[in-house]
């Protein structure tokens, strides 16, 4: 990319959208269309960025998990599994162009970009204020706190409790942990409830930003994560900021 390309025309151009992929021939399951997503994640995500290698995740596995990661994902507006795949895309794209990988190390990459993937699981198209106000399952279950976001982090790891889709069943258990608690994390600062307050946070300390500090780049990753589950692309380009400390 050139120093003065903008962001968007240098990701047009490296990156496939959704619809290119839809392109493809292969087929099978819940439909062509899901799989070919499926497939997507695999080869241009965890395949490209040498994640399968690094934790000993086999293939299949991960097919299994991405299967089974779509069929949770409901017909409902917006929060279906090709938004899910757009966020996880975008995470994919700012992986690249930040330097992401070697600036946050694998282990922190594989949160994010399964974070991405699941952080709208089973989502029922009804808001926390609803969750709350109609006292359903899931804000009695989670006493009012983030009901969604808990709940769909409690699917991710359901999931994932199942051996054969386990992408992590390799990995060491301090590993898991640290996975675990990554994800928690991610999925649970997508609540927009909690974003005014995350983002102050990290206004605070973008001036002393230290990749070598975790409190740092977790607030970095909690603002990253908000950046693209509230608005994809735009929001980029509001906060200013927040590119300019991942590139610099
Ligand atoms: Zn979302």
């Amino acid at each position: 990319m050139s120093s003065t390309e903008p962001v968007m025309v240098w990701w047009r151009r490296k990156h496939k959208s959704y619809y290119d992929y839809l392109l493809s021939t292969v087929g099978c399951g819940k439909s062509r269309k899901y799989y070919c997503c499926c497939n997507t994640c695999e080869r241009e995500r965890y395949t490209d960025l040498g994640l399968l290698s690094k934790f000993g995740t086999e293939i299949e596995v991960l097919r299994y998990f991405l299967c089974r990661v779509n069929h949770c994902y409901n017909q409902v507006p917006f929060h279906i599994f090709e938004h899910a795949f757009c966020v996880t895309q975008m995470m994919y794209g700012m992986v690249w162009r930040c330097g992401l990988q070697e600036r946050l190390g694998d282990l922190d990459v594989l949160i994010l970009l399964t974070s991405c993937i699941c952080h709208d699981l089973d989502h029922p198209g009804f808001n926390n204020i609803y969750q709350i106000n109609a006292k359903t399952e899931f804000a009695l279950q989670y006493n009012d706190i983030s009901p969604l976001e808990n709940h769909h982090c409690s699917v991710a790891f359901t999931v994932l409790e199942q051996h054969e889709c386990n992408i992590f069943r390799n990995v060491s258990a301090e590993d898991y942990r640290k996975i675990r608690e990554g994800m928690i994390c991610c999925i649970l600062a997508t609540d927009m409830a909690r974003h005014n307050e995350i983002l102050s946070d990290f206004k605070e300390i973008i001036e002393e930003f230290d990749f070598k500090n975790r409190a740092h780049v977790n607030l970095g990753v909690g603002s990253g994560f908000i950046t693209q589950s509230a608005a994809r692309f735009m929001i980029w380009r509001i906060h200013s900021k927040l590119p300019q400390i991942f590139i610099a």
